[in-house]
């Protein structure tokens, strides 16, 4: 058997009865598309953060392409966010034809480092968007001082980070907006693809809801400006909205595998565990710990049947695809450093004990761990 860094099929047998009373409850309701269900979901992922807005789309991709377009980022406007993320983060900008601008992120949380926004920001400067990555929030305070400096807008970019607070606020509620995903990896998954953007503006929701509907007035069937089609699939509303119930459970799976980790790994030598920095609550979508001899550490865990992910082997900056921007090796040392160094352990709500067991016992014979 092999052990792998995300399962669903775990979850899918304890939830199966209500997924599939869930597929049944649309196809029977007589709208495939939009309607109650999307509508329902959209109103209880607003309450769920306490905004008044979420506007359901096709996935987390489109949730920042429209999130950016909705709050003004237009072709030729820069947007500093971080090379150490998921592509569609940069992707989603290039998209728009906006151009992305990197900071480099801090060694230890492995997060935006804020003290490097100041520099970057530019007279094209038009947006951040703060990368809640793994689980765990960036500094907002400082990406609002340094947005408000400048008149800048922020996106927040919480596809890895439901349920995640920073101060007390959840993850989602300290930008002028937040693009999440339903990816059926992250921490709220569908069973394929969705996405969501939340507000308290009003005029942006409106935008968003225009955006995602080839740019139309939903009544007046009139484009104004010609948008996408990224509507969020009315059966994965209807599965997110039953799955919103567990969220909170959910994230208590994950804080409490997290806590076993720590206690069956804290002691080894070389092994660097994800720190949980002051003011947040991790939601621990990534379990990502580093360790100087990381492929090695790989091969031995494969030898053991357990096959590990490097999230992101490859920061976004050295990608071919970004090469135009001209950031050779070097420009971002940390974030490049972390890169040959990170590793994911087994995470995802439904990861049974004796499995978890298994990985730290795998993990300290490999390491040579008493
Ligand atoms: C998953 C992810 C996305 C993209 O979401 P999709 O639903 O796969 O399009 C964007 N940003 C981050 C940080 C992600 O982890």
């Amino acid at each position: 058997m092999t052990v792998r860094v995300w399962d669903y099929l775990p979850e899918y047998a304890d939830e199966r009865e209500d997924l599939l009373d869930a597929v049944d409850t649309v196809f029977s309701s007589g709208r495939l598309v939009f309607g109650p269900a999307v509508e329902a979901f959209e109103a209880e992922f607003a309450a769920w953060h306490g905004l008044p807005h979420a506007t359901g789309v096709d996935n987390g991709t489109n949730a920042i392409v429209l999130g950016l377009r909705a709050l003004g980022v237009g072709p030729g406007d820069e947007v500093i966010t971080v090379s150490n993320t998921a592509a569609p983060t940069v992707v989603a900008i290039d998209q728009i034809g906006a151009v992305p601008v990197f900071v480099d992120v801090r060694a230890d949380d492995q997060l935006m480092d804020t003290d490097l926004l100041e520099a970057a920001v530019t007279s094209r400067t038009r947006a951040i968007v703060p990368v809640h990555l793994y689980g765990q929030c960036v500094d907002m305070a400082a990406v609002q001082a340094v947005a408000s400096r400048h008149g800048l807008r922020v996106l927040e970019d919480c596809a890895q980070a439901h349920a995640a607070r920073h101060h007390g606020r959840l993850a989602g509620t300290m930008g002028d907006a937040a693009a999440f995903s339903f990816y059926p990896t992250k921490i709220l998954g569908a069973y394929g693809d969705g996405g969501a953007v939340v507000t308290a503006e009003p005029d942006v929701d409106a935008d968003l809801r225009r955006l995602r509907y080839y740019g139309m007035a939903q009544q007046y069937y009139v484009v104004q400006t010609p948008g996408h089609n990224a509507r969020l699939d009315a059966v994965q509303a209807e599965i997110l909205r039953r799955k919103l119930r567990r969220l909170d459970d959910y994230v208590a799976a994950r804080r409490a595998i997290a806590g076993r980790y720590a206690e069956g790994l804290g002691d080894v030598d070389g092994l660097t565990l994800p720190p949980v920095t002051p003011g947040n609550e991790h939601s621990y979508y990534l379990y990502v710990a580093r360790h100087p001899e990381r492929e090695e550490l790989l091969e031995g865990l494969r030898a053991h049947g357990i096959e590990l992910t490097v999230s992101y082997r490859w920061p976004v900056h050295t990608m071919s695809g970004f090469a135009h921007l001209g950031l050779g090796p070097g420009s971002l040392p940390v974030t490049e450093r972390l890169a040959g160094e990170i590793l994911s352990l087994p995470m995802y709500s439904s990861l049974d004990k004796g499995t978890q067991d298994d990985v730290v016992a795998a993990v300290r014979t490999v390491l040579g761990a008493p």
